[in-house]
């Protein structure tokens, strides 16, 4: 089959979804002109234009062909709630209806989106409040890319120089998309944000994380490691029936080697639950020789579970147990806890 014939065949497309090289293919097949590309990417990565009649350096005709072709789905936002440290939620409305949470985080050096990758997430951890509704289904490359163009556009204040995908869903879940979306946003045509300000967090999909070490990319991984051995996690992670304590640490000396980048473990403190001393030396020992650091999140309250945080006190005895084995730990400051904004606290339903 022709590429023209393959084109006219193809169902209208978002087209965020299509990569920079595809987009080329098929203005050659239309016989337009390749740099018309630069210009629909710099319209919609750069100029903050949301259809194609903005375009106005387009010629008319490829204009009303691309409207013909393709679309460009909005997302609808539903409620936005802005805490009192700055932190801003948006819950999004998809084209079928389902809802996504996305969060912006401003500091005073950096501005970090945090990007949902699914609606819901299977993967039901205890204490995490995206999976308590089960899941519904993948999110498109172009329904995650619109939430960073969506929050982009939206305020000039609004500078986003990182990106993590910590939001609702398990990133390396919903692989294919993710990664369509990531060279997109690394690229300099679109988002231009370099790879290692882009952050990919794994409940711990072991295959995946060999496949991702293999991508040539020198993005960041967190995995949510969250329990010192296969007795802790498994009581708190299901997917640790799975993908067992060993095999992940063993997929992530893989990642250490292939790309000679750190790890970063997100571990929850939970009171009376995962921050015992004897818990803090496990983790030591654990970790010891891996390149990698370790991020403590003090558990952030989720209505539907009994647990709690420790004190300040406990959490920072923690932290210097692990610093005495040798594991460089910091401690996550919660942010947006007012407006339900913070890690494990993102739904996908109102
Ligand atoms: N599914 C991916 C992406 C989610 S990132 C993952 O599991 O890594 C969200 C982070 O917040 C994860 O580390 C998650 O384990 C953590 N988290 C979930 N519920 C939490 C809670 N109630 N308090 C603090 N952190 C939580």
């Amino acid at each position: 089959m022709s590429k023209k014939r393959e084109y006219q065949v193809m169902k209208k497309e978002d087209i965020k979804n299509i990569s920079y090289d595809k987009l080329v293919e098929y203005l050659q097949s239309i016989e337009s002109r390749a740099f018309h590309a630069d210009q629909i990417y710099d319209w919609f990565y750069k100029k903050g234009a949301t259809r194609f009649k903005q375009m106005t350096n387009l010629p008319l005709n490829l204009r009303r062909r691309l409207e013909e072709e393709f679309l460009s789905a909005d997302l609808t936002v539903l409620k936005k709630q802005v805490s009192s440290d700055g932190t801003t939620k948006f819950l999004f409305e998809l084209q079928d209806k389902e809802k996504i949470e996305t969060v912006f985080i401003p500091t005073s050096k950096r501005g970090t989106l945090c990007v949902s990758t699914q609606v819901g997430c299977k993967y039901g951890c205890r204490f995490c409040a995206s999976g308590i509704e089960g899941f519904a289904r993948n999110l498109t490359c172009a329904e995650i890319i619109s939430q960073i163009l969506y929050v982009k556009n939206a305020k000039e204040e609004n500078n986003i120089t990182h990106i993590v995908f910590m939001g609702v869903g398990e990133p390396l879940d919903n692989y294919d998309h993710l990664m369509r979306a990531i060279r997109n946003i690394n690229s300099p045509k679109g988002m231009n944000i370099a790879a290692r300000r882009i952050t990919v967090s794994t409940c711990g999909l072991v295959p995946k994380i060999k496949k991702l070490a293999g991508e040539g990319l020198q993005i960041e991984l967190a995995v949510s490691l969250h329990g010192s051995s296969d007795e802790s996690r498994d009581c708190l992670m299901p997917v640790n029936k799975k993908y067992p304590v060993d095999h992940l640490i063993a997929a992530c000396r893989e990642y250490n080697k292939a790309t000679k980048r750190q790890v970063t473990f997100e571990y929850i403190l939970i009171k009376d639950v995962t921050c015992s001393e004897k818990a803090a030396k496990e983790l030591g020992r654990l970790l010891k020789g891996l390149l990698c650091k370790i991020n403590l999140i003090p558990y952030n309250s989720v209505s539907e579970f009994d647990y709690e945080a420790p004190s300040r006190n406990k959490i920072f005895a923690f932290k210097n147990r692990l610093e005495r084995s040798g594991v460089h730990a910091t401690v996550r400051a919660p942010r947006g806890k007012d407006v339900s904004a913070a890690c494990g606290q993102l739904r996908h339903t109102m």
